[in-house]
């Protein structure tokens, strides 16, 4: 029997890599759904050649315009644009899967609801789970859904740690996420200043979207991932740490009590971590190059400057305080990601938009997804607030 498969954010980098993996196992993948925000023609392509029964678009005039060219094409998928779309297609009893490739935390309501209907959850949407945090985790228990790491950090300790959770506690010393550093990484800290996002945006090793570009520049993406680690792994925030290795073949590693290290190495290629999800705990081709040792060259790595990179640290500062302090966190800098974007905010001004939020925005309970949503916005209210003050 084929698995059928939501994508949520089919058109994005992460979307698109899925789309790849499973167009090369057609007797073994069918696509369900898509759902794109506003990409109306690669969204055509993509029905034209996945068929998908289902495509949402995030708002009207997007979707009335895909589902007029579909007509045109003689296609049959049927557009849907709600409020509730996404959650339909990421619950529909018919799905066996679901993509979560949407960025930020627009992805937690579809995440939620996949996990609600017990749905085998591939996830590539950190924010979702750092906005959602013991809620997202509960819920995936509670309704047995499984939860499989796409991020190629958790992917790789994913892989290193034993199947059993239960052995975790007495056998893991610590979990060692790898970074690249970023475009950044040797750049003089006083001119950080002056960088466009056409320069965040180029990342050394591969491309992705731009949220995650900038993200990646400030290092402000591993501490989504410190979150998303101690989440998906329910591991202490103290025993979690990040080394900078430039290379990104080491994709993280697990280190055991008794001083022993395990590592994921692999090209750095997201099919990896899709085909992983897609697959386990079978095993299926990505697509991406083998690794080849003979023509690798050295594999360093570095600590993390606090003083360049000052963010990084934020995620163990946001664990440590109160619940919701990292929904808080993930809402300012989704603002302030999107305003240094859009040229309104300095690069070096993004940090001091997240610091600043969370010195005002105090979080009270966070008991469901409606809680969760009112926080973020808050927050978002206050960090563009804040933001505005600094306006370019
Ligand atoms: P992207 O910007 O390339 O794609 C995002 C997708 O989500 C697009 O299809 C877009 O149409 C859709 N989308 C955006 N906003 C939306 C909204 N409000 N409602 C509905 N749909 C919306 O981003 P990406 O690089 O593919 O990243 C997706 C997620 O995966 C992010 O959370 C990112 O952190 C994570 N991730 C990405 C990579 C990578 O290599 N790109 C690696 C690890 C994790
Ligand atoms: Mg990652």
């Amino acid at each position: 029997m084929k698995q059928k498969i939501t994508v949520l954010g089919s058109t994005g980098s992460i979307g698109t890599n899925t789309l790849d993996v499973v167009a090369r196992h057609p007797d073994q993948y069918q696509v369900f759904a898509l759902s794109a925000a506003t990409q109306v023609d690669l969204m055509l392509k993509q029905c034209a050649q996945f068929k998908p029964r289902f495509a949402v678009m995030a708002s009207a005039p997007h979707a009335h315009l895909l589902a007029e060219k579909l007509k045109q094409n003689g296609l049959e998928t049927q557009v849907l644009q709600s409020q509730d779309a996404l959650e339909s297609i990421a619950s529909h009893p018919e799905v066996d899967a679901v993509m979560a490739a949407i960025v930020g935390a627009a992805g937690l309501a579809p995440c939620l609801a996949a996990a609600k209907a017990g749905k085998r959850l591939l996830l590539a949407n950190k924010e979702a789970l750092v906005v959602g945090g013991a809620l997202f985790m509960d819920t995936v228990k509670r309704h047995g859904a499984t939860l499989l790491p796409i991020d190629s950090e958790h992917s790789a300790i994913f892989q290193c740690l034993p199947e059993d959770r239960s052995t975790w506690a007495a056998r893991v010393d610590s979990l060692l996420l790898t970074a690249s550093g970023g475009p950044f990484r040797q750049r003089d800290p006083a001119t950080l200043a002056e960088i466009t996002p056409e320069q965040a945006c180029s990342h050394p090793n591969f491309s992705m979207g731009r949220k995650i570009s900038v993200d990646s520049a400030t290092m402000m993406n591993k501490a989504l991932e410190v979150i998303e680690a101690r989440w998906l792994f329910d591991m202490a925030p103290e025993n979690i740490k990040v080394v900078i290795h430039p290379q990104q073949i080491v994709h993280s590693m697990v280190q055991f009590t008794d001083s022993s290290v395990l590592a994921q190495l692999g090209t750095p290629d997201m099919r990896v971590p899709i085909a992983c999800g897609l697959a386990w705990p079978e095993r299926i081709a990505s697509g991406a190059p083998l690794l080849d040792f003979a023509k690798l060259a050295a594999l360093t790595f570095e600590e993390a400057d606090a003083h360049r990179f000052p963010g990084l640290h934020l995620s163990w500062q946001a664990l440590s305080a109160p619940e919701g302090t990292t929904t808080v966190l993930n809402a300012a800098n989704e603002v302030a990601v999107a305003a240094f974007l859009e040229r309104r905010l300095g690069f070096d001004r993004i940090h001091a938009v997240n610091l600043q939020t969370l010195e005002v925005v105090q979080p009270g309970p966070v008991a469901s997804l409606e809680d969760l949503m009112a926080l973020d916005a808050r927050a978002r209210e206050q960090a563009r607030a804040i933001a505005n003050q600094w306006a370019l």
